[in-house]
């Protein structure tokens, strides 16, 4: 596989123009033409011999769409090919002030959560930050967005993968995603998901970039928490919680805690309790999000009445907490089930 275009700034663009010995307005094409989710050979501004010369160091498509699944409340879902032919996935969904898209990190997952599709296979490879970034310049053409006029508003990275198991790249696209002269998402209206690597949560909080910071958290206690996430050995929720804290000290950004409610688990009225005496009085909202069951594994959901029960709990007790809709869940909404069903049929 050739280098992917996309992982370039719009500086290391302008480098690369000028040593192909092209005059730097080349560049500014160039960079737009990438914004607007051409390939290469598609920006007609540029001359036939630079997309030429271009196309011997890169790859002409990063990433392409290959499949759109639209769920009857209007959440789509994709399939993405990329260059050395593995898939990923991705969703839209729409909401009263915009849309918001759900971008991969990796190819698969080594993080081991049983509830995960994600991880069934393991991790297969790192995206880059330009295969990262390509998704979402792909989906805001794909719906007629452009520059200014965005189809994307919002981006969360909980796809499949551990955005933190491939810091640096990460990093880099969100660099180039609220860059000025990139598409130029505000970092409010990014969330980043981890499932608590608490050396890299200090890493990012020193990068100072301020999005939305949002831990997986699934359990109240240490041990429950290993039952279900193999990364609670490594760290425990007191790391966590402290790693929280100096993140919103070096960026005054709130945090945000995911909690799936697992049957018989993890939603008992104790749960209630203890999540109530970890994270009152912090600065942090609690997202419950009913188990979306997937077919490999044994968990199961908690039923809706319960879910608010817990959610009412979590209020009485003082909690900012709310119970997210489900989306999309005709079309495999949770992570990894539409890219383990597409293997899995193209193996029959
Ligand atoms: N690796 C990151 C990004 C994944 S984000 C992380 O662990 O945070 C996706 C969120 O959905 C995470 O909170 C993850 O734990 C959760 N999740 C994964 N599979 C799920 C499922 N089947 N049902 C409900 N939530 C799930």
């Amino acid at each position: 596989m050739k280098a992917i275009i996309q992982d370039l700034s719009y500086n290391q663009i302008k480098e690369l123009v000028a040593s192909y010995g092209q005059p730097a307005f080349r560049a500014k094409q160039l960079y737009e033409g990438l914004t607007q989710g051409k390939d290469i050979s598609q920006i007609s501004t540029l001359p036939a011999a630079l997309k030429s010369r271009l196309l011997e160091d890169f790859e002409d498509c990063a990433i392409k769409i290959i499949e759109t699944f639209e769920s009857a409340d209007g959440t789509k879902k994709f399939l993405f090919e990329l260059a050395d032919g593995n898939i990923i996935e991705g969703v839209l969904m729409s909401y009263k002030y915009g849309n918001t898209q759900c971008v991969s990190t990796q190819v698969g997952c080594r993080m081991g959560c049983k509830f995960c599709a994600s991880t069934l296979n393991g991790r297969i490879r790192d995206l880059s930050s330009g295969e990262i970034l390509s998704q979402i310049l792909k989906v805001n053409a794909a719906y007629g967005g452009t520059k200014e006029k965005r189809a994307v508003t919002n981006v969360v990275l909980m796809g499949s993968g551990e955005p933190f198991d491939n810091y640096g790249n990460v990093v880099e696209f969100l660099k180039n995603l609220t860059a000025a002269e990139g598409l130029n998402i505000s970092a409010r209206n990014i969330s980043l998901s981890t499932c608590g690597l608490v050396d890299k949560m200090y890493a990012f909080a020193d990068d100072g970039i301020p999005l939305n910071l949002t831990v997986s958290l699934h359990a109240t206690t240490d041990e429950e928490r290993a039952r279900t996430m193999p990364i609670a050995n490594k760290w425990s929720i007191a790391q966590i919680l402290q790693a929280c804290d100096n993140y919103f000290a070096k960026t005054g950004r709130r945090y945000i805690f995911e909690y799936s409610l697992i049957e018989g688990e993890n939603c008992d009225r104790r749960h209630a309790e203890d999540l109530i005496s970890l994270l009152k009085g912090r600065p942090c909202h609690v997202n419950l999000i009913r188990l979306n069951e997937v077919k490999e594994r044994t968990l199961k959901a908690t039923d809706e009445q319960s879910a608010y029960r817990f959610l009412g709990l979590l209020e009485k007790g003082g909690l900012s907490a709310t119970l997210r809709r489900q989306m999309g869940a005709d079309i495999g909404g949770a992570c990894g089930q539409l890219r383990a069903s597409y293997i899995d049929s193209s193996r029959k």
